[in-house]
């Protein structure tokens, strides 16, 4: 039946993939109705994610670096930290890109409808907002749902002072002593935010490494400059209790031998994952499938089971990344404008905007050795490029994987200041399916950070003369 509302295209979620999705289908002449719970576009990611952590990060590396450039004959006073200008400039940031957002669904004549939906047909969704119940029946939907943090249940979460991303990015206030639980992307963005602005930060993770899935040598100068910046780092840890007291949370810790210590923090920030929302939209009855953690299974030009109904982002797997659910927006957009597209990118970027920032694509070592995938590799250490010395940052590692076969390049990581830029011309490396005299032979400006790409193909190829 028709709802209130009919549009050709419902995109369900209004972040990176739904805007993504919705503005291509408007611009491919679909008629689009955007529905979000939210009165803010833009997702997780402009909101609560990407967007705040970066500008806060930004906060953090001028601090950081004012301070080391101490050593090298510049000193400046003690940082005055105007918490409140500063949560209202990160606050601008998001509010200048949502409210872009806005402007731009006006613009296509996309109609935002404000609440939360869920499906009760396989062509009709009930969204409840402020102003009461509205039904919206479409031709076609694409599912942007996305994700949330995971609780845990022996964490009292509604004590303020137990925090997850979002309550991290809100910047109440600086804590003395602050424990990150959870030593992946997420947490050691914030921890590097919380030590740069002057908590006492210590990180607590359950694997034997930091950044579990990024490869161990590439993680390393990372782990050795936080190490001696932060308080303290527990890997093989695990929390197995928070009691929230009135002088702090009073942490218990047990460690891979089975003892446990406990500790007592002002906060908690707890980013051990996220869980999708595909089980909160009622997508049965719509006829999809949503599988036990919430996640929708979908084919390669993002279709869920029921063949008018597409999934895009976070809501669909790994990695949850904003530039994977863009991607498969305009995927989804356009398979529902009649086009023939498929996902069919080789690989996604992975990048942890730490100082020093980490970056992969494609595979890894660690994936290679735990596939029995062959590869050769070429690294180059930082300490031998002009630029980073001339940064004062010559911590950094470039390494780059091929395929022993043909010498194409199959994987890449690195780590140092600026690694997320770098990692994107080995992403197009890979999809160009370059070679190692590919990236050994393409002039690079001298001197950049982009040289150490270009020098750690030329270690593998066995060319390099001069290290500068
Ligand atoms: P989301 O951005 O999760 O958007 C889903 C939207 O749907 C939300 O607005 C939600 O309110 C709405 N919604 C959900 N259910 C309903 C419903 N039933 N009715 C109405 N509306 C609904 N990724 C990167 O690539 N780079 C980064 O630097 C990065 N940093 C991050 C930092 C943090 C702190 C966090 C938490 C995440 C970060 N991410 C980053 C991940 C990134 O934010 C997500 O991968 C991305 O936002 C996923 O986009 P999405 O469109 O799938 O869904």
């Amino acid at each position: 039946g028709a709802g209130d509302i009919h549009a050709e295209v419902v995109v369900l979620g209004s972040g990176p993939g739904g805007y993504t999705a919705a503005f291509r289908a408007a611009d491919l002449g679909k008629s689009v109705v955007l529905i979000e719970k939210d009165s803010n576009l833009g997702g997780v990611c402009l909101n609560v994610g990407c967007i705040p952590s970066k500008a806060l990060l930004h906060a953090a590396k001028v601090i950081s670096e004012a301070e080391e450039m101490g050593a090298h004959g510049i000193s400046f006073a003690k940082p005055k930290i105007d918490i409140d200008a500063l949560r209202d400039w990160k606050s601008s940031v998001v509010n200048q890109l949502t409210g872009g957002l806005s402007g731009l669904a006006k613009g296509r004549k996309v109609t935002v409808v404000t609440g939360f939906g869920t499906f009760t047909g396989p062509n009709m969704i009930e969204v409840d907002g402020a102003e009461g119940e509205k039904t919206v029946s479409f031709d076609q939907c694409i599912i942007a749902a996305g994700s949330e943090p995971v609780t845990l249940p022996f964490i009292p979460h509604d004590d303020p002072r137990v925090m997850d991303s979002t309550g991290a990015l809100e910047l109440a206030d600086v804590p003395k002593r602050l424990l990150i639980l959870g030593g992946g992307i997420i947490g050691l963005e914030m921890a590097c935010v919380y030590d740069a602005l002057g908590s006492k930060v210590t990180v607590v993770e359950f694997m034997d490494q930091l950044m579990p899935g990024a490869d161990k040598d590439i993680v390393k100068p990372l782990h050795k400059r936080i190490e001696a910046r932060y308080e303290k780092i527990m890997l093989k840890t695990k929390v197995t209790a928070i009691e929230a007291q009135k002088k702090g949370l009073k942490v218990t810790f047990e460690d891979d031998k089975g003892e446990t210590t406990s500790d007592t923090f002002d906060r908690v920030l707890v980013s051990v994952g996220r869980r999708p929302n595909g089980a909160r939209i009622n997508a049965a009855a719509a006829g999809v499938a949503v599988d036990e953690r919430g996640f929708i299974a979908v084919d390669s030009q993002q279709r869920t089971g029921v063949s008018h109904i597409f999934a895009i982002g976070d809501v669909v797997g790994q990695p949850m990344l904003a530039h994977k659910a863009v991607h498969e927006g305009k995927v989804a957009a356009e398979v529902c404008a009649g086009n023939n597209r498929h996902f069919d990118a080789r690989v996604i970027p992975s990048v942890a905007y730490t100082d020093p920032e980490v970056s992969w694509v494609g595979l890894t070592e660690t994936e290679a050795k735990a596939k029995g995938i062959k590869y050769e590799k070429g690294v180059f250490p930082w300490a031998a490029s002009g630029r980073s010395l001339s940064n004062g940052r010559s911590e950094g590692i470039t390494k780059l994987l091929f395929d022993p076969e043909d010498d194409r390049v199959i994987g890449a990581s690195i780590v140092g200041t600026n690694a997320g830029d770098l990692i994107a011309e080995v992403a197009l490396a890979i999809e160009m399916g370059a070679d190692a005299v590919d990236l050994g032979h393409t002039i690079h400006p001298h001197p950049t950070l982009s040289e150490t790409v270009n020098f750690a193909a030329e270690m593998f190829e066995g060319t390099i003369t001069d290290l500068i």
